[in-house]
């Protein structure tokens, strides 16, 4: 239950509430429908910062800057996104939820079959964040994810020349929770996949980079998706529930792995 609704005029005044044992809101999509099926302890204190962050999303040099109070509609919106962030974006099936859900939020949500965080991981973003101890800093989003903390400002995605990404969901619906999510992003030179990052959800709590997934195609060139299904399969482990089986989702993993790694290639 939310004892106290607080909204802080500062960032300041937001950082020193959250210090105190507050509970940040953003868009209030997950936090709240949440709490409202009881899945969440006592929230006690919610510090609402929905106001205070940066909503910008812009190319700077090589990176695309996107501001964590951006929505998911912002970004299936926005032009400066590369298509493959506005398609994740749209994964978010309910648009109702993507005008009101934001970045921040789902990294702050680090849901297992979060829609942006697996293309953050594949792409080597970072994101910059505040506490009230200091000055804002950046960090890798996995490094953030691993101890969450503060507020995150923006996450920074690299637009490196010559790295293909791609990203794919499975649901049962368009609007159900995702039974999995794959996003690779890698390099194609003379044929042969260098600095392949693969990400995956719903194999774990957290989507999370798949070094051991990667390190199958690492240096290699690409192989048909009959191949890659076999040899990613026995890396694959759920856990069964209303959503699947365990071994139907790890299928359904292997498959959206080949997919996702063959639709980058397709954009070389
Ligand atoms: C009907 C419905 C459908 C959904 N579908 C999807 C989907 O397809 N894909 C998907 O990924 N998610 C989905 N979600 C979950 C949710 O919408 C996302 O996780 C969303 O990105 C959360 O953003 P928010 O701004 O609403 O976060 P909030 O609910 O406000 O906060 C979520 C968490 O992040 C923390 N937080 C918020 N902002 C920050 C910040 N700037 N810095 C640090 N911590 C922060 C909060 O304290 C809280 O713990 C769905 C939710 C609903 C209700």
């Amino acid at each position: 239950m939310v004892k106290e609704y607080y909204r802080p005029g500062t960032m300041e005044e937001a950082l020193a509430a959250l210090a105190a044992g507050g509970t940040a809101l953003a868009g209030g999509t997950f936090l709240l429908a949440g709490e409202a099926h009881g899945t969440k302890p006592d929230i006690g204190r919610i510090v609402d910062i929905g106001k205070l962050l940066p909503t910008g999303i812009e190319r700077t040099g090589a990176f695309l800057v996107i501001g964590a109070g951006a929505t998911f509609q912002d970004l299936a919106d926005s032009k400066a996104c590369p298509p493959q962030l506005r398609a994740a974006a749209m994964t978010m099936a309910n648009r109702n939820t993507r005008n009101r859900a934001t970045v921040g939020g789902n990294l702050g949500a680090n849901k297992s079959c979060a829609s942006l965080v697996p293309l953050f991981l594949a792409a080597g973003a970072s994101l910059e964040f505040r506490t009230e101890a200091g000055p804002s800093r950046s960090v890798p989003v996995e490094s953030w994810l691993a101890a969450p903390e503060g507020i995150v400002l923006s996450v920074s995605v690299p637009l490196a020349a010559g790295v293909l990404a791609a990203g794919s969901r499975a649901s049962r619906t368009a609007c159900d929770l995702a039974t999995c999510t794959t996003a690779v992003a890698y390099r194609l030179e003379a044929g042969i996949l260098k600095g392949l990052r693969v990400a995956m959800g719903g194999f774990g709590p957290r989507a999370a980079l798949r070094a051991d997934l990667a390190a199958l195609f690492e240096g290699k060139s690409l192989p048909a998706k009959e191949t890659i299904e076999a040899i990613a399969l026995p890396l694959l482990s759920a856990k069964a529930d209303h959503r699947g089986s365990a071994a139907y989702k790890s299928r359904r993993g292997a498959v959206l792995l080949a997919d996702a790694l063959h639709a980058a290639e397709a954009l070389s």
